[in-house]
């Protein structure tokens, strides 16, 4: 998967659930028509926007010359980071608001 729709998917699950959210904004995501594509329309302008600011951010800007992808990756990188690691494998973990974070590599 490339970093660009990995940090979309990110996006996407913070507006499908909002902070102080549950799993009643989850499941409401996942039912109501159109809920979820709409989550995912505002997750895509988030990411172009996000990627926009990192590479129009002010000298030194070690970003300007780097891909759409790329830097994606490293915005990932740093909330990855600030997440730590997966205690049993050390893989990256995402961030779920239902079940608090999880492995990429082993689910747990
Ligand atoms: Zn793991």
């Amino acid at each position: 998967m490339d970093n660009v729709k990995r940090l979309q998917i990110e996006f996407t699950a913070w507006e499908a659930i909002p902070d102080g959210g549950g799993l009643a904004d989850g499941i409401d995501a996942i039912i109501c028509p159109g809920r979820l594509s709409d989550c995912l329309k505002k997750a895509v302008t988030r990411t172009n926007a996000a990627i926009l600011a990192v590479r129009n951010a002010g000298e030194p800007n070690p970003f300007r010359e780097w891909t759409d992808d790329q830097i994606a990756g490293e915005i990932l990188r740093k909330v990855w980071e600030k997440r730590g690691r997966c205690q049993k494998c050390g893989g990256q973990r995402y961030h779920t608001r239902l079940s608090g974070y999880k492995c990429f590599t082993c689910d747990r």
